[in-house]
This record gives C-alpha cells, structure tokens and sequence, in this order.
C-alpha cells in the first residue's frame, strides 16, 4: 500500500498524534468536524517513502509494545516483565507536597520534570499548556524548571506533536518529552528512523492513559452551558477543590465573563466522559495502559486507600536506568513518596476497569475491526474464556455503535437540525439500553 492510500484508510483509527507529520513535510495536521487531528498528505510532492506508515503507532505496518520493550530494555540491570505493565524496573508511589495541589494527581510527573532541568540531564522539557488560540491547548519548550508547574494538569484534549517534533530534530539540545503512551510509541518508532531525533530525546516520560476525547467533549460541556466553543479563553481539567475528592474529576471552561466547572459525578463531563462518546477510534484498539516504550510512566492512585483523598496521590513506573535513578533520589529526599510493589500500579488500573477494557480486550477487539474493514494492527493476545470473548465482542460492536450514533447526532447538532438536548435524550436512552443488555454479568 502507498503512503497516500495509507492515510486515507487510516484516518478513521489515527489518534491525530502528529508524529508523521513531524517526520514528513508533505503530510500537516488538520481539525475534522469533530475537532481531532487528522493527517493531510500533499498528493503532488508525496513520494511514498513509507515513513509514516512506519512511526504510525497504531499502523498494521509498525512493531507492537513488546517488540519496541524487548529492543529498548532487555539488556537493563534488573529489567523485569509484567503482561499487563510491559518492562519495569520499580514502582513509586506518594506525592510532592509542593506540587501536588496544582497538579493532575500527586505532581510527581511535574517533579520529575523538574528534577531533570535542575540536574541538567535535558537543556528542555516538552510539555503540554494552554494555548491561548483557537486549539486551547499546546505542546511547549521549557528551560527553566520554575516554569514547569504552570504546565502541570491533564489536558484531557486533542494536541499535535507535529512542530515540537521538527524543532527537536533540527536542533543540537538534549530533551525530556511527556506526551501519552501512543506517542511514546510513535516517536519511539520514529527514532528508529531518525538518529537525530533519537539522540536529542534523552527521556520519553508518559501520562497513564484510559482513553483520548476529541475537542467536541468540550464543545458539548460548553454548549450545555450557553457557551460556543470560540468564547472559550482557557480550558482546565483536574482542577481541585476542597470540596471534592479527587476522583471526581473536573473540567473548567473559562471566558471573559462566566467560569464553568463540570465534573465527573452527575455532571456533563462525566456523562460524556466516562461513556467515551467522543472519544478517537484508535483508542478503542490501544492495549497499552501505562506507555510501555518511555522511560517512566505517571498516574493516578485510584486505590481504596485514597477513596477520601482530595489532592491527589500519583503512582510511577520506571523503565531506564536513568529514570529510576531520578525518581529514587526523590524519593530518598522524601517522606511522603515510597518505592512499592507493581501490583499497586496494576490494582490502579484494574479499579477503573482499565485493564479488562484494553489489556484483555484489545486483541478481540481489533480483529473485529479488521472483519469491519479497518486497517489495524493486531494486538497482544490475552487468554480469556469463551464466554468472555463473546462479551468483548458484544461490547465492541456497542462502544462502535454508541460513537458512531454520537458522531452522526453531533453533526446534527453543529449543522442546528437537532438541539443538544435532543443529543442529550437520544444518547442517553441508547446508552441505558446497551448497559442493561448485559447488566446480567457484572465483568
Ligand atoms: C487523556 C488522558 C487520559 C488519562 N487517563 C488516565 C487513566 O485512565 N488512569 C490514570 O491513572 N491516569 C490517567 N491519566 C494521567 C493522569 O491524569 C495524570 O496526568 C497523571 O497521574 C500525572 O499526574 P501528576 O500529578 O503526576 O502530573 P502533573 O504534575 O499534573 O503534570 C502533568 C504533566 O503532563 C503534561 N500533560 C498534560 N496533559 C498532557 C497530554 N495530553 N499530553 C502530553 N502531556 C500532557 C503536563 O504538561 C505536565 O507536564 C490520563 C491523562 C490524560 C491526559
């Protein structure tokens, strides 16, 4: 297959990631209907050399997690391996006293950040923060580490790593970067490729991740709020609050004159959050939780121990020597951070459903997908019963079917032919009526 041909067939599972574009001037990142980013090749100047096909994380053409891990780390010192982790040194567990409230979870990722600008082991870190253009968010370079917190959060949002990838090709500086597992990945596999951009990238630092939404989550939050989405001056998500726990996770829209907050619990964000109606494709086919191709991966705590926590407790993984040997000096320097076995990391996940829904899920699932038509790569094969595998593909034709009818309402909604509250009655009573189609088996 042709590069052109690859990427018209492959819009519908592309996360919008932006690494082929990052590798190639003839391919740039445009906004779909949807608000996701999606690859535009030059018909004129393509020369088909393949390369994107090759860094595309979700390409049937590129190596799996496995395959990257064993490359990168089977000669470590200590290297173990978790079938639902990937490669793993140690695991870490607390939070930064200094960051944590203006963080996502503990801020140990904004700390480890930190601790890589002031020990000089990178001369930048690229990170994700506001933008205050139409795209709302952005990936930065920054070089001094007192910067770094007014980045911290989750930007639980659509960003293209495109730019921020030719700035670090071309030039002769040493980086950190933090971007989710499908991009550790994709520039993992891009490195492969390009020695420049392996040799400036010397620490992949990867956000734990359930899932990507498109900007149209916000647009629906907005929208049910009065709001369109171009009077959105800032957007905010995980912002914490006394009065809230923290897993009852929050967005923020802010414009000139009104702030928004909904939340997890009972309010729009959650609704169109947790159902995942706006979610990419691509991440209905990811198997990888923790970003097992970068040097060290953050997430959330979601232990029973924290169910009352209100500011946030990180977990950590590392991979490399280097990142582990940063994160134990942390910890050393510590009283609330402490080095803990993998199954907390694995109980984390498992807590929100994540390792079923992926880890378990993902290889049944992209077969179907490759019965639909779409090219994907197969993923790692899980062994799991008979009659799970027949609940894994039940489920997947319903999240297939739930996004699509959501995608198909919601351009309704845009072209005004129905209102968001018709949206809103529609979605729900299709999301009612599929959860109740298997209520009978609690999975
Ligand atoms: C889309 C998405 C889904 C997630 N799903 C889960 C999940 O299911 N389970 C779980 O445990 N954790 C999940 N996380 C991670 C979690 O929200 C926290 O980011 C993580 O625990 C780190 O918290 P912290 O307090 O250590 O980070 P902070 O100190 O808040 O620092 C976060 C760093 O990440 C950068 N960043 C924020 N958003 C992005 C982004 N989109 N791409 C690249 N870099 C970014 C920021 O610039 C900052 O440097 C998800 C994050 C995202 C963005």
């Amino acid at each position: 297959m042709n590069t052109k041909e690859h990427i018209n067939k492959f819009k519908s599972i592309c996360i919008g990631c932006g690494v082929c574009a990052g590798m190639c001037n003839y391919i740039s990142m445009v906004e779909d209907e949807m608000g996701a980013f999606i690859p535009k090749v030059d018909e004129l100047k393509c020369v088909n050399c393949g390369r994107c096909i090759k860094v595309c994380p979700f390409s049937e053409h590129s190596k799996n997690e496995d395959e990257i891990g064993y490359l990168l780390y089977q000669n470590i010192e200590g290297i173990k391996y978790n079938w639902i982790t990937g490669y793993y040194l140690n695991c870490f567990e607390g939070y930064s006293e200094k960051h944590r409230y203006n963080s996502a979870s503990g801020g140990l990722a904004t700390k480890f950040l930190e601790e890589c600008l002031n020990n000089g082991i990178v001369d930048e870190v690229l990170c994700v923060g506001s933008d205050t253009g139409k795209h709302l968010y952005k990936y930065v370079f920054i070089n001094d580490a007192t910067d770094l917190k007014k980045h911290s959060k989750s930007a639980y949002y659509p960003v293209d790593i495109s730019n921020a990838m030719k700035k670090i090709r071309n030039e002769n500086k040493k980086f950190a970067v933090i971007v989710l597992p499908c991009i550790a990945k994709a520039i993992r596999l891009a490195s492969l490729y390009d020695k420049q951009l392996k040799n400036n990238i010397k620490l992949i630092a990867a956000l734990t991740c359930g899932g990507l939404p498109k900007k149209s989550m916000v647009e629906y939050v907005a929208l049910k709020n009065c709001i369109s989405i171009n009077e959105i001056k800032k957007l905010k998500f995980r912002v914490k609050s006394e009065k809230y726990l923290n897993k009852n996770c929050s967005m923020q829209i802010i414009t000139d004159n009104k702030t928004i907050t909904s939340r997890f619990h009972g309010d729009d964000f959650g609704f169109v959050y947790l159902n995942r109606l706006f979610n990419h494709l691509a991440c209905n086919c990811c198997d990888d939780i923790y970003g097992e191709c970068a040097d060290i991966s953050f997430m959330d705590a979601w232990l029973k121990d924290y169910d009352k926590d209100i500011l946030g407790t990180s977990i950590v993984i590392t991979r490399s020597k280097i990142a582990d040997s940063i994160m134990k000096e942390i910890t050393m320097n510590s009283n609330y951070i402490y080095q803990v076995s993998i199954d907390r990391a694995i109980k984390s996940q498992t807590n929100v459903g994540l390792v079923y829904r992926k880890k378990k899920s993902a290889y049944y699932k992209t077969k179907l997908y490759k019965l639909l038509g779409y090219k994907v790569r197969a993923k790692r094969k899980m062994k799991v019963s008979i009659l799970r595998r027949i609940i894994i593909l039940i489920r997947a034709c319903q999240e297939l079917y739930i996004q699509s009818k959501s995608k198909s309402l919601w351009i309704k909604v845009q072209n005004r032919e129905i209102s968001i509250q018709d949206y809103d009655k529609i979605m729900s009573k299709i999301i009612k009526r599929n959860k109740n189609f298997l209520k009978w088996r609690k999975l």
